[in-house]
């Protein structure tokens, strides 16, 4: 069997020139002296990290970062000179695969630092950490207080360390928040670099952050959701566009009569005699279960309406107004929008979560193609 054959009706297009095009937004808007550390954690939203990663670094990011090791070795392993930070928590014995593939490593303890430190003298080599402070979060970091101070001091006297960088993240509560959040960060870096420990990047910067407040973004920003054409800002403005489009053909049509229930339970039954079109994709696919009665496909043009229960594979839309669906036909599940289609930001306050969540949970089941 051929590698990478697709072998499936639902698809992901992931348009790579929107990609590239949307980070040479963000680096017009930045401008050259601002890094841009593209965020691909959970296969870069679901775009496939390994295959975005190229599109993002050619067209201008500086640096990659992910949230676990597995996903930092998964793109080591297919390029061997793109910078990528772990921003999660690497568990002690799983450092040396950092140190030895020359991954950045987010650390908040002298503990951590030393064992860091010690395998890099091992394998002679020098280990990249990024420290973080916890601004207000209360997820990963300490406190910026006279005890962290006096241990990233002892931190910063150890051997075969590069202290690449010092970062924080915003919780982004409201203005007054930021604000302390960011200065908090900001006078901290500043005291620590008047003691004479420094740090080529200084970074508390995500995507609505990097839009919204221009000197947020220090010396790097770390957008994801901007890069896949998330606009998730609310001050500023810039016209990223959605880089994927999820995509099905019609497996089978029924022709039911009135009173009679389609999927699970019959949740959803007939008033007239209707045409119902079975669709191969369901919530194991990453679709939300709960878009039942609420998502839509569009078919040659025209919504059809996600009826009755959303099965794990398969669900069936209502093609009762599109009198010319055929068995073989193609559905757009998420689309940009412009052909009635519902795009991310719709899927998500339909099924009441965020953007990110679903793109990030359409799953590996679904083959991407890439378009360039
Ligand atoms: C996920 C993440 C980002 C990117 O967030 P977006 O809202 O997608 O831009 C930035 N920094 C950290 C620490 C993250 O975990």
């Amino acid at each position: 069997m051929e590698k990478n054959k697709i072998l499936r009706d639902t698809i992901l297009k992931v348009d790579l020139n929107k990609i590239s095009k949307n980070i040479k937004l963000i680096r017009d808007m930045v401008g050259p002296k601002v890094a841009i550390m593209a965020v691909v954690k959970a296969n870069g939203y679901g775009h496939g990290a390994v295959d975005i990663a190229p599109a993002i670094m050619n067209a201008g990011a500086d640096y990659l970062s992910v949230a676990t090791l597995s996903e930092a070795l998964e793109i080591r392993n297919c390029y061997a000179d793109y910078p990528i930070l772990i921003m999660g928590h690497t568990p002690n014995g799983y450092l040396e695969y950092a140190v030895v593939n020359n991954i950045s490593l987010t650390i908040f303890s002298y503990d951590q630092a030393l064992l860091i430190s010690k395998l890099a003298q091992k394998f002679n080599v020098c280990a990249k950490v990024h420290i973080k402070i916890d601004t207000g979060f209360h997820r990963l970091g300490k406190e910026p207080n006279e005890n962290y101070f006096n241990e990233i001091s002892a931190i910063m006297q150890l051997p075969n360390i590069e202290f690449e960088g010092i970062f924080s993240h915003l919780a982004l509560v409201n203005d007054a928040e930021n604000e302390k959040q960011f200065s908090s960060f900001v006078l901290f870096v500043n005291k620590l670099k008047k003691a004479g420990f420094t740090f080529r990047y200084e970074h508390i910067a995500d995507s609505i952050a990097c839009v919204d407040f221009p000197e947020y973004r220090l010396n790097m920003i770390r957008p994801g959701a901007l890069i896949y054409g998330m606009r998730g800002f609310h001050k500023g403005f810039l016209p990223v566009d959605q880089a994927i489009s999820f995509e099905t053909q019609i497996s089978q049509i029924h022709t039911i009569m009135p009173g009679e229930g389609v999927s699970y339970d019959y949740l959803w039954k007939a008033q007239v005699t209707s045409r119902v079109a079975t669709l191969p994709f369901g919530y194991a696919d990453g679709y939300p279960r709960n878009l039942r009665d609420k998502g839509y496909v569009i078919i040659n043009g025209l919504k059809a309406p996600i009826i009755g229960v959303i099965c794990m594979d398969q669900c069936i839309a209502d093609v009762t107004n599109i009198p010319n669906a055929v068995p073989g036909m193609k559905a757009v599940i998420y689309g940009d929008g412009k052909d009635g289609s519902m795009d991310i930001n719709e899927v998500a306050i339909l099924s009441g979560t965020n953007k990110n969540d679903i793109l990030s949970r359409i799953s590996l089941r679904v083959p991407r193609v890439y378009q360039k």
